[in-house]
């Protein structure tokens, strides 16, 4: 190191610290990036990437920079790429300095850590999740929206449940031991791991004494179990985990995350990573779209909140029927009244992201227009406590209740802040007239100072009678009177040279100067008073910052219930009866997003009956694209939306609580974890079947596709067999299947009915009817869908000759049906339209019609019939 520069030397120490960082270093104007990490920005950002010496052996060290007035939009492009970014700045005085000034990382931004509204998607959260995997597969997670200060964490058994979490929260960024980094891939799916940045944390950090502190320090109480963790040893060092690495990374600046919510998965109905994904609850399975999936539908929220709201109740769908209920009153007395649902609507349309306003706010990172926001927002919430007067049920009447209109705060940004102010808060403009005394005081003299510059100008025109003279100010020499070099001769003497130009020459007057200093004095206090005055003000709002989060979220509740409300009353949906039977009971039920999206066809609604005893496994067949999944999932979904506290959509419902939905959907392509369709269609299988309880719903769309005919009958009758003769998973179970084999099932086991999508067979064509009925499909039609879908006739018509045969057991040795092996042996090139048999035929006919009997003797008959039967 002895022959690098001592700033290099300074940069390479500070980065030595903030290896997995890009480091921002402050150079005067710039922040500068040197060595890998100049590489790698100037790559992302698109900036260009320079040198200079003296690197380590005197080499070149790239270099790139970025001024330090817009860094903002090059940080959150580096974070927006997955890449964390230290902010070193210069923490002394360069002018004081002795030697190089002393430089610090003051924060560091990371893509699970990001507070600046540009960076955040309005409607999601954006965690930070941390994981720890204690003794016996118990898993700790925690998470983290510090834009939000929402801070929840749970525990859960074995590695599903755990990436479930993860699957949920859908984290930015996940924290592990350090001691996890190679076992990762091993343990979690490929997918989930994609567009997530990994931080690694020393494992001494997960050590439960100094967890526990870092708990009892940060939220001041005298244990974790009064926040409600009581033995949650694995989720305390996980949230820990979350506040050692906030400490590192934020230095201290996070008043604002004041609780630790606890939950347990149990409280919730519990949705899998693949169930979730495959009911497209909150983006399509496609192309990962909002616009399609049930979030798409059901958010008709006004308040970014609310929308983050929505979203957390769909992902956790509730078993308190209790619960359930009370959304529902609110729900429905929201869908009887649209004077209210619209007056509701009209209020929270001028409401900004309290919480994510809050966050700023207590980060200090809030400018004088987010107050400004905050103050328009509070002054919606009187009108709206107001709509909420005569609210009976009581989910809203609590609102009413709970949602705090902070007068005082509202008053006191009214009274202090100006209603437009600038964005830059070192200038000056932010603070109202009326506010402070002082203040205003200055801005008089200011003015005043002003007003008496243009009155001197016009006094000394009269006085020296040069009518060009001005007074002008610059930085340099303030204030000066200017007069061009022909009028020199008429300058008074009291005037003072100052600076002389080509075409004129400047003065000052000790007049002039004398008001100059009063003037700029105050425009200089001006601008520091404001400045304090706006932080006085924002720590005021901060002190409140409880109460606003508070009401922040009533106000998200309130948003989704009205949107809920306006969904079930536009969609004519009915409130469902839930209880803990074990009936799932459906009249005319619609797929929800189908219904809504699908306009060219009208929706065929169906009924449905499951429970634990004549109904428990119910076997779908019919042909491919009769209907079979869209049924299947709108039976789902109907019993999640009720759970949620939605109305649903069907005439009437009946849905005892399930504990989870489980769902094994398609043939999903899974290259990107590197497994093999049919594996993960296994172990999928398996997982239901290891998890199931009676109480849970089972959607199975086809079983064992992915191999053989045979192969695939046999697993998906054995996976029917079981969950119906196993007392522990016997699951209320919809199977769809094509194997129409399966509905034999029905004659031996009590509890499996058989239904199938109707379809009408006309002239060889099916018409979809799209009606469930009775029964078992008689056949697959799955060739006369192929033609449907556009295969050439020859195809299809083969298809149906092999079909034939299969059917009727016609194979030849080795298990191939006959007529296969004799198209490939023996079929005449020259016309293939004709089939075999037609082909065959034709010759016997063509031989028998060319016969003339009456010349025939009896030998040559006999011939000729040996070589007919030949030729058949
Ligand atoms: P399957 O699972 O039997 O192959 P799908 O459930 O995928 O069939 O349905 C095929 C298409 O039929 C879907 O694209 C959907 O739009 C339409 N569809 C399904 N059920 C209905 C229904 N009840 N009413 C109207 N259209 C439907």
């Amino acid at each position: 190191m002895s022959d690098l520069t001592p700033m290099m030397r300074q940069y390479l120490e500070i980065k030595s610290d903030h290896p997995d960082s890009i480091l921002f270093f402050r150079l005067g104007d710039f922040y500068e990036m040197f060595l890998d990490d100049a590489v790698k920005a100037s790559r992302i950002l698109d900036i260009t990437l320079t040198s200079r010496g003296k690197g380590g052996d005197g080499a070149d060290v790239p270099l790139c920079g970025v001024p330090y007035h817009s860094a903002a939009p090059y940080i959150a492009k580096l974070v927006e790429a997955g890449e964390k970014v230290a902010i070193c700045e210069q923490v002394e005085d360069p002018k004081t300095a002795k030697g190089i000034v002393k430089r610090q990382v003051v924060k560091v931004v990371t893509p699970g850590l990001v507070v600046e509204a540009e960076s955040l998607s309005p409607k999601e959260n954006n965690f930070l999740l941390s994981l720890v995997r204690g003794d016996g597969d118990r898993w700790g997670v925690a998470y983290l929206d510090i834009s939000t200060g929402e801070f929840r964490v749970t525990e859960v058994d074995g590695n599903d449940a755990a990436w479930g979490e993860v699957a949920c929260a859908n984290p930015r960024e996940i924290l592990l031991p350090e001691s996890f980094r190679e076992s990762l891939s091993s343990v979690s799916r490929g997918d989930l791991l994609a567009d997530r940045t990994f931080t690694y944390v020393d494992d001494w950090v997960y050590d439960q004494d100094y967890t526990e502190r870092l708990i009892r320090n940060h939220f001041g109480v005298a244990s974790p179990d009064a926040l409600g963790c009581e033995g949650f040893v694995e989720g305390v060092r996980a949230a820990a985990a979350i506040l050692h690495y906030l400490q590192e990374t934020q230095k201290g600046k996070v008043d604002h995350i004041r609780e630790l919510s606890a939950y347990r998965t149990q409280e919730f109905m519990v949705l899998d990573e693949s169930t979730r994904r495959n009911l497209e609850l909150t983006s399509t399975l496609s192309e990962g779209k909002k616009r399609g999936s049930l979030l798409g539908l059901l958010d008709r929220t006004a308040t970014a909140m609310g929308g983050r709201k929505l979203r957390q109740w769909i992902s956790y769908p509730l078993v308190s029927i209790e619960k359930i209920k009370e959304r529902q009153d609110a729900v429905g007395e929201l869908a009887g009244d649209p004077g209210l649902r619209a007056g509701i609507r009209e209020a929270l349309d001028g409401v900004y992201d309290l919480e994510r306003l809050n966050g700023r706010i207590s980060l200090a990172s809030s400018g004088a227009k987010d107050l400004v926001a905050l103050k328009m927002s509070l002054l919606r919430i009187p009108p709206l406590l107001a709509l909420l007067g005569p609210a009976q049920s009581s989910m809203l009447q609590e609102l009413r209740g709970g949602i705090d209109p902070l007068h005082e705060v509202a008053d006191l940004i009214g009274r202090g802040i100006v209603d437009d102010p600038p964005f830059v808060l070192r200038e000056g403009g932010i603070i109202a007239d009326g506010y402070h005394a002082e203040l205003d005081e200055l801005r008089a003299i200011s003015r005043e100072g002003k007003g008496f510059i243009a009155r001197l100008e016009a006094k000394e025109k009269a006085r020296t009678g040069i009518t060009s003279l001005k007074i002008r100010y610059n930085k340099v020499f303030g204030y000066y009177i200017e007069v061009t070099k022909s009028n020199l001769a008429a300058i008074p003497d009291d005037y003072i040279r100052r600076q002389t130009l080509a075409n004129a020459e400047r003065f000052i007057t000790p007049e002039l100067k004398e008001y100059e200093e009063k003037v700029l004095g105050a425009e200089e206090r001006i601008v520091d008073l404001e400045y304090s005055l706006f932080q006085q003000i924002r720590q005021c709002v901060a002190a409140e910052g409880e109460r606003l989060a508070r009401t922040a979220d009533r106000i998200a509740t309130l948003d989704v219930l009205a949107s809920l409300a306006d969904v079930a009353h536009e969609r004519n949906y009915c409130r469902p009866l839930v209880d803990d039977s074990d009936i799932l009971s459906i009249s005319e039920g619609r797929h929800p997003v189908v219904e809504a999206l699908n306009v060219s066809e009208r929706f065929v609604p169906n009924d449905l009956l499951l429970d634990n005893n004549e109904h428990q496994v119910v076997i779908i067949t019919g042909p491919n694209m009769a209907g079979k999944s869209t049924f299947m999932r709108q039976v789902a979904l109907i019993v999640l939306m009720a759970q949620l506290g939605s109305f649903v959509p069907a005439t009437e419902a009946r849905i005892g609580v399930v504990d989870r939905i489980f769902t094994r959907v398609g043939a999903s392509d899974n290259l990107a974890r590197g497994q093999s369709t049919f594996m993960v269609e296994m172990m999928e299988t398996a997982a239901i079947l290891r998890n199931a309880t009676p109480k849970s719903l089972v959607v199975l769309d086809e079983i064992g596709r992915g191999t053989s005919t045979f192969d695939g009958v046999s697993i998906a009758w054995a996976v029917a067999e079981y969950l119906h003769d196993t007392d522990r998973c016997a699951a209320k179970t919809l199977f769809a299947t094509h194997y129409h084999e399966l509905t034999e099932l029905a004659v031996t086991r009590s509890k499996i009915k058989n239904c199938n999508v109707a379809v009408k067979e006309w002239n060889d064509q099916v018409i979809f009817l799209r009606k469930i009925v009775e029964g078992g499909a008689s056949h697959s039609y799955g060739i006369q869908v192929g033609r449907l879908a556009g295969l050439p006739a020859e195809v299809v018509e083969r298809a149906k000759e092999i079909l034939h045969n299969l059917e009727t057991g016609e194979y030849a040795e080795g298990g191939v049906p006959r007529i296969a092996k004799g198209k490939r042996g023996v079929a005449p090139k020259a016309s293939p339209q004709l089939s075999l048999f037609e082909q065959g035929e034709d010759l016997l006919r063509k031989r028998l019609s060319g016969l003339n009997i009456s010349s025939l003797t009896p030998l040559e008959a006999l011939n000729i019939l040996d070589e007919l039967k030949r030729m058949v």
